[in-house]
């Protein structure tokens, strides 16, 4: 069962406000089984808009969409749909009546213009908005094929859109056929090889087709390998990932630092914390990025004692001891400055050991200073339980 989320509205399209409905649909979608193949963004334009209907009845069995439902003349929505499915735009009494009682409440006539929100293409259902003057629409297409798309139409405003589809879209998704599955990822997180290289460690696991399904994603130099299951249920879906996740620890244990959305310096926090011990850090090429970050989640200061800023440093090794020194703790750490050769050198003091590791400083600005920051943690996670 595919889906389609599609979002309307000329202030999505030219940028000016960011489509969070799209996001928030497809993950309701997503957690009871139905895979969101298409996200589709359309401006208050009629022609455009019947062809996108036609697109997603066409490629969909599920289409969801917002916006355009308004009283006024660029809300074309209802009129889209009736066009893409080739039927006429009928009155509903009973939704002419709510928007007349609600206009009632508010002491106001009731605008000519809103009697259009009380049309609805022929044959389909209005979907009740308790708090707002725009019902929603359900519609049954047929597609191309001779199958069935239903078309579910909400408003845009987040607030009324989220209410109509707890309350009236997703108990009716929830009753098609297909739906009785649901879907579950896991997460593992890994640092040190690059995406091609961690893919080529776990040949046919990235194949497309294949189920579970397992994906790479890279964010400031942490990978994450999703896995995707579905199943009749939970355990279902657990048990059919677990040989998969038995192969990427097999193929890539050093790698992996964790699971589920924790970060490298979570799992070093994680780890200190259970073996009660501390760190420090001196910072000259990364400015405090692992001190912010530390700080940041370990607000009560359990393991990470505090951390020093530097805008030069002649031995790296010294400072990593010094800063271990200065402030007590288990562990110090020490990045140091860009070298002309273009490395960073970086140390770990412990016990009465350093371990040192150089790194080069290529790539974009932005991923460099996180990726050298990991470098150090990482260095510091595998040496952890080493003294
Ligand atoms: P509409 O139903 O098109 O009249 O939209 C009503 C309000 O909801 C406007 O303020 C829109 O900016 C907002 N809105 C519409 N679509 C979205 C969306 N996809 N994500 C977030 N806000 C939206
Ligand atoms: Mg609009």
């Amino acid at each position: 069962m595919r889906a389609e989320v599609v979002a309307i509205g000329d202030e999505l399209t030219s940028g000016e406000r960011l489509d969070t409905n799209t996001q928030w649909v497809s993950k309701q979608l997503t957690d009871i089984g139905v895979e969101v193949m298409y996200h589709t963004t359309v401006g208050d334009d009629l022609e455009a808009n019947i062809n996108v209907f036609r697109a997603a009845i066409a490629r969909a069995d599920v289409v969801v969409c917002s916006g355009g439902l308004g009283p006024t003349a660029d809300d074309l929505t209802r009129d889209a749909m009736a066009a893409a499915m080739g039927v006429e735009l009928v009155r509903d009494e009973a939704s002419l009546e709510h928007i007349r009682q609600l206009f009632a409440r508010r002491n106001r006539p009731m605008p000519e213009k809103n009697e259009q929100q009380a049309y609805f293409p022929a044959g389909s259902t209005p979907i009740p908005n308790p708090h707002g003057s725009a019902p929603g629409i359900h519609a049954q297409a047929t597609k191309p094929n001779g199958g069935v798309c239903h078309l579910f139409a909400l408003p845009g405003v987040p607030a009324e859109m989220f209410e109509m589809y707890t309350a009236s879209v997703a108990p009716s998704v929830a009753m098609l056929d297909e739906v009785k599955r649901v879907i579950r990822h896991r997460a593992i997180k890994l640092f040190g090889p690059g995406e091609s290289q961690l893919e080529a460690m776990l040949p046919d696991l990235i194949r497309r087709g294949r189920e579970p399904r397992v994906g790479i994603t890279a964010s400031a130099a942490t990978l994450t390998l999703r896995i995707t299951a579905s199943g009749a249920d939970e355990s279902a879906c657990l048990a059919a990932m677990e040989p998969t996740v038995r192969q990427i620890y097999g193929a890539a244990a050093d790698f992996i630092f964790g699971e589920g959305d924790i970060d490298l310096h979570n799992a070093v926090l994680q780890l200190l914390a259970e073996r009660g011990e501390t760190l420090a850090s001196d910072e000259c090429f990364t400015r405090g990025l692992i001190a912010t970050w530390m700080a940041e989640d370990d607000p009560q200061h359990q393991v990470f004692a505090g951390g020093q800023l530097s805008w030069t440093m002649m031995d790296v090794s010294a400072a990593a001891v010094a800063v271990r020194n200065l402030y007590g703790t288990s562990y110090g750490i020490a990045v140091g400055p860009a070298t002309d050769a273009g490395e960073v050198e970086i140390a770990v003091a412990f016990g009465d050991k350093v371990v040192t590791e150089r790194h080069h400083t290529s790539g974009h600005p932005a991923v460099v200073g996180p990726r050298i920051a990991k470098c150090a943690l990482n260095l510091m996670r595998r040496n952890v339980c080493r003294d």
